[in-house]
Formats: structure tokens, sequence, C-alpha cells
């Protein structure tokens, strides 16, 4: 099985653009790894450097163990699905999933075999004489799977496998990939701009900007810890509430509010921060010390309803709590963070402190 180690990793494409920047990446063998980040990013690059379809200008790709920088992609054990999938249209589905092992010379038995093995898993078992245009976008993703799974490789690499399926289908499709990937047990880069995917599928992430990593971590401690203030504002499905705040006399003053610091930190007064807080953390039901705003939008998302509060400094997201009635535009709200969520951000860097 095969673990994947990336060192000072660069790709530079003829036209200048850095398109990934000395990058330092571990990804443990078995593992299921997004890598996350806007378009532009350098997220295809990165997948492509690791397939060896584009040639890195400097440092090291390992997979299991071996130096494959200079080897070419059809040597490296890694099976890539593309994102607009690239099926051969002139072939039909069992043709495409086994085109992998034509290239091998396998047999025509063991060709079939490999089709049929492969197809049924992945519900494609009634579809294998038709062609890629008489499927839907779902089926042929799931033949671009099943010709990346006949690969038997030991890296899979999945470049924005769901973007070009509809909402509903999408998540669907989120949990057969989950299901798919334990079962096979293969390691697994899934590249994505949607930070909601990265945190359902992934086992660790690395959010990545302008071709660098800005953190890597399971969902949880990046969606609990996000590390600057890039990745708070990009991970959540409602961005992270960002505020300027001066401490003074061991307090935040912050939207005409004192908060407390959170434990643990010790700033000296007059020292600009940034305060973090998730719109999940922050209550609007009236209750706990907090800021007070101006409810100017309601969202109802069904158990709580999402309201944005116009405060000193900005505008500020929090929840209501299930239960609470829906707050009317126009009042005057008070929105309390919970106790020991408060993030804080250098002023300057935007760097996580404490
Ligand atoms: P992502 O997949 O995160 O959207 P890409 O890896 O496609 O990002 O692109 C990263 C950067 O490299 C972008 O600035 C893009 O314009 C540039 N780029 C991508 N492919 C090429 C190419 N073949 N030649 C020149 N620049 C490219
Ligand atoms: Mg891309």
């Amino acid at each position: 099985m095969a673990g994947i180690e990336l060192t000072g990793l660069s790709t530079v494409y003829p036209n200048g653009v850095r398109a990934v920047d000395d990058l330092d990446l571990s990804i443990t063998d078995g593992e299921f790894f997004a890598l996350l980040g806007p378009s532009g990013c350098g997220k295809t690059t990165l997948l492509r450097t690791i397939a060896g379809l584009e040639q890195s200008s400097s440092g090291t790709v390992l997979i299991d163990g071996a130096d494959v920088t200079r080897l070419e992609a059809g040597r490296r054990q890694v099976a890539m699905v593309f994102q607009d999938y690239a099926l051969f249209p002139h072939m039909t589905v069992a043709e495409n999933i086994a085109y992998p092992l034509r290239v091998r010379r396998a047999t025509k038995q063991a060709r079939q075999e490999a089709a049929v093995r492969t197809s049924g898993g992945l519900g494609l078992g009634t579809l294998l004489e038709r062609r890629p245009a008489q499927l839907s976008g779902g089926q042929q993703q799931r033949v671009a799977l099943a010709r990346a799974i006949a690969m038997e490789a030991e890296v899979l690499l999945l470049d924005e496998p769901l973007s070009n399926l509809d909402a509903r289908l999408r998540l669907e499709a989120r949990t057969f990939l989950k299901r798919l990937q334990r079962e096979l047990g293969m390691t697994t880069v899934f590249v994505t701009h949607d930070q909601a995917e990265a945190l359902a599928l992934a086992d660790r992430i690395a959010v990545m900007s302008e071709g660098r990593i800005r953190q890597v971590g399971s969902p949880k401690e990046v969606f609990q810890r996000p590390r600057d203030t890039f990745v708070a504002n990009f991970i959540g499905s409602t961005p992270m509430n960002l505020l300027s705040a001066i401490v003074r006399e061991g307090h935040l003053e912050v939207a005409g509010t004192r908060l407390p610091l959170p434990p643990g930190v010790q700033l000296t007064d007059d020292t600009a921060v940034t305060v973090g807080i998730r719109p999940e953390y922050l209550r609007v039901d009236g209750g706990g010390e907090g800021i007070t705003g101006t409810v100017s939008i309601v969202e109802n998302l069904g158990v709580t309803s999402l309201v944005t509060l116009e405060c000193p400094d900005g505008a500020l997201v929090g929840l209501t709590v299930p239960e609470q009635d829906e707050p009317a535009v126009g009042t005057t709200l008070t929105a309390a963070p919970e106790p020991g969520r408060l993030l804080l951000y250098d002023g300057e860097t935007g760097v996580l402190l404490g």
C-alpha cells in the first residue's frame, strides 16, 4: 500500500505561473485526503504533478517510499479521474472501463472480467453496452471511477469528482464515494473547492491558496481552529464572523462591547486583534453577555434561523436556538458568543493566537 510524500514541490508553467509553490505534504497510506481551496489556487496542478502529468520544477514526489519525481505517468501506480471524466465517446461502458487493461495488453477475457467485476459494485451492470452519450452525468462519473479502479493502482486521484452533478445527486454520490473508498481502502486524494464536501468526506483536509498549503488537519481541527483568517473565512457553510478588537485591561473591546479574553490567552493592552466567532457559536436569543445590534436579515434554515445583525463595527451573523421565535427585522438583539469558542487572530498577520 502507498502513502504520498511531497517535499519542496513546485510546478511552474512555461508562462511563469507558479501554480504549486514549495509545498510539503504527507498523505498516509489508505487515507481519504481532501485538497480544498478556491478556484485557481493550484489543486488540479498539484494532482497532475502527483500523477506525473505535469513535470515538477523542483522538489520530490514519493509514492510508497519510492521516488517517482522523474517517472512517467504510466508507471506511477496512480489512477486519476478527471473533472470532465474524459471517457472515450466511441467506446462502450465495458470498453471504457477495461481500457487501462487493454493498454497493458491484457486478454479479451481478462478485460471482460474486469469490466463485469468493477461495474457491479458501482451499479453499472446493466449499462455495459451503452456509450457515454447515452448515460446521465452520475452514470458517466461512475464509469470514470470504475475505469480508475480497474487499473488496480495504489493511489486514486479525483479532481472535483462531484462538481458536474446536480445538487441532489451530488449528496448521493458523496455518500457513495465515501463507502467505496472505505471498501477499497485505496489512498485517495480528492480535490474540491466545496468546503462542505471536504468536511463531510475527508479523513484530513489541506486548505490551499496561491499554490501553498495554509493548514492541514482533520475536518474537526480545520473547522474548530482555523489557523489563519483565510482558512477561517473559507471553512464553514456561513463564513466566520471576523471583527477588529483592541485589548484593554485584560478584556476585548469589540463592537462597542467588552468581552472576556479567551482562557490561556495573555495579551498586553492596546494590542490589535481580530476576533473570530462562528455563527454556529453565536446565540441571538437575547441571553448572556454579548454584542448588541439591529436585525437586518433573517434566513430560515428549518430548525433554526440565520440572523444578520448590524453592529457598530459591521455585520454579525448568528443563529437562533431551536424553539426560539424568529426575530423581526428592525428589532434590537444581543448576540452572545458561546464561552470558550472565541478565536483570536493577530490583527496584522491574521495568524491564530493561543
Ligand atoms: P485549481 O484547480 O485550484 O482551480 P489550477 O491548478 O487549475 O487551479 O491552476 C492554478 C494556476 O495555474 C492558475 O493561475 C491557472 O491559471 C494556472 N494554470 C493552470 N493550467 C495552466 C497551464 N496549462 N498553463 C499556464 N497556466 C496554467
Ligand atoms: Mg481545478
